[in-house]
């Protein structure tokens, strides 16, 4: 059944209530649209973990930095109502910028400390959007789970700080990145790539392949894991932004002589052509990542 939309964040917040009071836990997903896989598996997690699912879809304008792509962001509610169909969710929060953003707004969340390296030093002011608008939905929504993936793991943990800086009464589930058969992280901005960059975007999963393949392999010396990362992406991307050896939890980088005690985060960002992807990996955690070699 095609899910209801609701435009308006009164409305909204009167459903939630109303859901409440029938004794239903709410669970939100927020999404930017253009869902594929990976959002739909949220989903799943939602589903086992609530009654009453709302699924946001807005493409947000304030973690857009100048010059990024939120003019082009693919925009395609249609597709995603139906997509949505045969999960029965309660409800789709689709507002209008307006809406969210009256004129006069002038509230900003902030995260200190989670922010400041990986995508947080290469996009000012992203997370800054990611805390503002998550916490507007939490507001409006007041959700007792709410999903979010570990494909951006930075943003996962920024909003995990977040509600435990802020007390909210709210169960942060997270979900494992979601892949193509080819290894390659789905995200909606894979639709920019051209076929030949979609192939060379195969580099990024490789190259956490790789820390992974010597991770397995016994190696422990953190510069030795990070190197094979960058080894097997520099020369197949654009610009390597950056690749990241870091604590998993405060995401504070790791020296290179150090060694890995139990787990190390591997992340990496790169631009392909206009299109800026980023792709992680929790050495001693996660899954081996399967990468076709056709
Ligand atoms: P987005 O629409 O890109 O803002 O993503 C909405 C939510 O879906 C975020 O919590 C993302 O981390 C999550 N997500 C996006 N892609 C994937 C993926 N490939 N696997 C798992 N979660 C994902």
């Amino acid at each position: 059944m095609t899910p209801t939309v609701v435009k308006s964040t009164a409305e909204l917040r009167a459903r939630c209530d109303a859901a409440r009071r029938e004794d239903r836990r709410v669970g939100l997903v927020p999404t930017m649209g253009a869902l594929h896989a990976g959002h739909l598996s949220l989903l799943d997690i939602a589903k086992a973990e609530s009654d009453f699912q709302v699924v946001t879809i807005f493409v947000n304008p304030t973690q857009f930095g100048p010059g990024e792509d939120y003019d082009r962001y693919p925009r395609t509610l249609e597709t995603d109502l139906d997509k949505l169909a045969p999960y029965g969710v309660d409800l789709v929060f689709a507002p209008s910028r307006e809406e969210m953003y009256p004129k006069g707004f002038g509230t900003t969340v902030q995260v200190a400390g989670l922010t400041e390296g990986l995508c947080g030093s290469r996009r000012p002011g992203h997370f800054d959007g990611v805390a503002t608008v998550v916490t507007k939905l939490f507001c409006i929504v007041g959700p007792a789970t709410a999903v979010f993936g570990r494909k951006d793991y930075q943003q996962l943990q920024v909003i995990k700080k977040l509600v435990c800086d802020l007390n909210l009464p709210v169960d942060i589930a997270e979900a494992p990145i979601v892949r193509e058969p080819d290894g390659v992280a789905m995200s909606s901005r894979n639709a920019y790539l051209t076929p030949p960059d979609r192939d060379r975007a195969r580099a990024l999963s490789r190259g956490l392949r790789a820390a992974q393949d010597l991770f397995d392999a016994g190696e422990r010396n953190v510069g030795a894991l990070r190197q094979a990362a960058v080894d097997t992406v520099s020369e197949m991307v654009d610009a390597l932004e950056y690749v990241t050896a870091a604590n998993p939890d405060t995401l504070v980088p790791e020296e290179s002589h150090h060694q890995v005690q139990a787990r190390l985060l591997i992340a990496i960002a790169a631009r392909l052509g206009a299109t800026r992807l980023i792709d992680n990996t929790v050495l001693g955690e996660d899954p081996t990542i399967v990468v076709s070699t056709e």
